[in-house]
């Protein structure tokens, strides 16, 4: 009957399922950690790029606000696309190229969006912002700065001698230069005074009066009043027409002059700065600026990394699964074989666990086997003992039948000695069974050796006697044993009834007790046949005798040693032999310190 593992039972199919939900499993965490981490430094690497955008934009802005047209900027751009490790182009607002930090300039390979534009006249695209940095027709001569230097030094040191403030001379983008006190109290004006400091040169008088101008012909064509315009580009009406000084600042007067201002304000420094421009900062190689975006050609990739994985972890734990299981059906095969009674053995290979289990297998295997073979033998030397007696009895008894013998008393005590063998053995088979069961119930009691011995000696004096052997007792001090005085008896009786049995008329048996340690040891010796050397090993085997045919005076079951040297184990206790054959045999008990505690206490 073979009863085959259902397949989602089946160990192959389990390992496969579980390998396939591990490798899900850590490429799904692999996927989600990549992706965090790559996310994270994406975002580092473009809040580094903006940062860089930003400087390359203002730096160009700077250029184009002092400069009248890009034909010198090229070892800037080269330079800024260096330090940054960004491809930097310019061009017209065409997109005819101006420059480019590349060797080969490739229009084509352009973003369609500019970075942003380079123009320092709407630097802010919304609010139409001048950069400060384009001055034009303000920018101060040599000599009117020189001489307002000084004069901003001379109150800078006045400043620090009275009040103790320390005051810096900055230069703003024109060249005029301005005291900054980081923050420090307000001082009077009137202690350290240096008007000329507040009044434009003749340079910014001349521009600011051509600004106002120019601003007037706007305001004209709109039909609004012409305006007085401030060095900081603030304006005031011309007359006031509410409070003098004041600015009137009604919306819609207010927004037209604002736009007539700065038309006017682009239109005075046009020829002094760049043409617009428009920028465009690009990776390296042309590319735009990288991102973490999962384009389809990224999910198939993603995907068919996947599906490598798993088709490696299958292949795997198909040949992993296959090589564990393969040996285990074997198994299987083999136990299922000994169930029908056979004796397999299986291949033994490698040295992991399923390798000790097949060794197990083979090991139990053969103790099976042992066993069996003991079991077989045993029932057939059981048959063979009990055949002979038995078979005796029948011979007689069809004898009587047919009157060839004559049932008279020797007859009759004839077969009741073979029927008493025949009970014999079957008690000391019983007796052996239990004992190698370990069902042997031992009633231990505080038991007087000497007296035991001398139990003993009684119950085979009369059989010593008629053998014509002397049977002697002796202990050498108070022995005591705790131990079951019946079980103890019998086996000392087997081996008393041995040695009268194998000793000759007029020989001895010595029962003698003595202590060697903690250990109480009775010898049982006499002065007969002996046994040779290669017996003496054998004659605690069951069913074996020396002499093999049964006499009267010799012929025993064969259990009685087998049997004494079990009792003796009970004990917890040795039974051994020695033998001088010729001579006689001593066969000793010995028993351990529990066995003797009586006596210890
Ligand atoms: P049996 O019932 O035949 O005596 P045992 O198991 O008691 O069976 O003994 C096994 C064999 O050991 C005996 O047949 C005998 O040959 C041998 N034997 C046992 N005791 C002695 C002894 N004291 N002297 C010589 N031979 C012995």
């Amino acid at each position: 009957m073979r009863r085959e593992v259902p397949l989602r039972r089946s160990l192959l199919v389990r390992l496969l399922a579980v390998s396939v939900l591990v490798s899900i499993g850590s490429i799904a965490a692999t996927a989600w950690l990549t992706a965090r981490s790559t996310t994270v430094a994406i975002r580092q690497e473009q809040g580094r790029a903006l940062a860089d955008d930003a400087r390359v934009y203002d730096t160009l802005l700077g250029y184009a606000a002092t400069h009248h047209g890009w034909d010198d900027a090229g070892d800037l751009v080269r330079r800024l696309a260096a330090d940054t490790g960004r491809r930097i182009t310019l061009t017209t607002e065409q997109r005819t190229p101006l420059l480019d930090s590349d060797a080969e300039p490739r229009a084509a390979a352009l973003p369609s969006r500019p970075s942003a534009v380079v123009d320092p006249l709407s630097a802010d695209a919304t609010q139409g912002h001048i950069d400060p940095r384009a001055v034009g027709p303000y920018r101060l001569t040599r000599k009117e700065r020189d001489d307002l230097r000084a004069t901003a030094q001379r109150r800078a040191l006045c400043l620090r001698r009275t009040f103790g403030v320390y005051a810096q001379v900055t230069e703003s983008p024109n060249g005029r230069p301005a005291l900054t006190t980081g923050g420090a109290q307000p001082y009077p004006e009137t202690r350290c005074p240096s008007p000329v400091l507040e009044q434009p040169t003749t340079t910014e008088r001349r521009a600011l009066a051509a600004l106002e101008k120019l601003t007037g012909s706007c305001l004209k064509r709109k039909g609004e009043p012409a305006v007085r315009i401030n060095p900081d580009f603030t304006w005031t009406r011309e007359p006031a027409p509410v409070a003098p000084g004041a600015p009137r600042t009604t919306a819609s007067a207010g927004g037209t002059v604002s736009t007539c201002l700065a038309a006017a304000r682009r239109e005075q420094l046009g020829p002094y700065v760049a043409p617009p421009a428009l920028l465009f900062i690009s990776s390296r190689g042309g590319g735009v600026s990288t991102g973490f975006d999962l384009s389809p050609a990224n999910q198939a990739r993603i995907a068919g990394v996947a599906a490598l994985v798993l088709l490696f972890t299958v292949t795997a734990t198909v040949i992993a699964g296959t090589r564990l299981s393969r040996p285990l059906r074997e198994l299987t095969e083999a136990v299922r074989r000994t169930e029908q009674g056979g004796a397999p053995r299986v291949e033994v290979k490698g040295r992991d666990e399923i390798a000790h289990l097949a060794a197990a297998f083979n090991a139990m295997a053969e103790r099976r086997e042992q066993l069996e073979h003991l079991r077989k033998a045993m029932v057939s030397d059981v048959a063979h003992e009990l055949r002979t007696p038995l078979s005796t009895i029948r011979g007689w008894l069809e004898a009587t039948e047919d009157g060839v013998v004559a049932p008279d008393r020797e007859l009759i005590s004839s077969l009741l000695e073979e029927a008493l063998l025949l009970q014999h053995i079957i008690d000391d088979l019983q007796d052996l069974a239990m004992a190698e069961a370990g069902e042997l119930r031992l009633r231990r009691e505080p038991v007087e050796v000497a007296d035991l011995l001398a139990q003993v000696a009684t119950a085979h004096r009369a059989g010593a006697e008629q053998a014509g052997v002397t049977l002697r007792t002796r202990a050498d001090g108070d022995l005591r044993a705790f131990a079951d005085p019946v079980r103890l008896r019998q086996a000392a009786g087997n081996l008393v009834s041995n040695a009268v049995r194998h000793t000759p008329r007029g020989g001895a048996v010595t029962l003698h007790a003595r202590r060697d340690g903690h250990h109480l040891l009775v010898d049982v010796a006499d002065t007969g046949t002996g046994i040779a050397p290669d017996d003496l090993a054998l004659v605690f085997e069951r069913f074996w005798r020396v002499e093999k045919s049964r006499n009267r005076r010799t012929g025993g079951s064969g259990l009685g040693l087998p049997i004494a040297r079990k009792l003796v184990e009970a004990h917890g206790g040795t039974l051994t032999a020695t033998s001088t054959p010729g001579r006689g045999s001593i066969f000793t008990i010995r028993l351990p310190a529990g066995v003797c505690g009586e006596e210890q206490g």
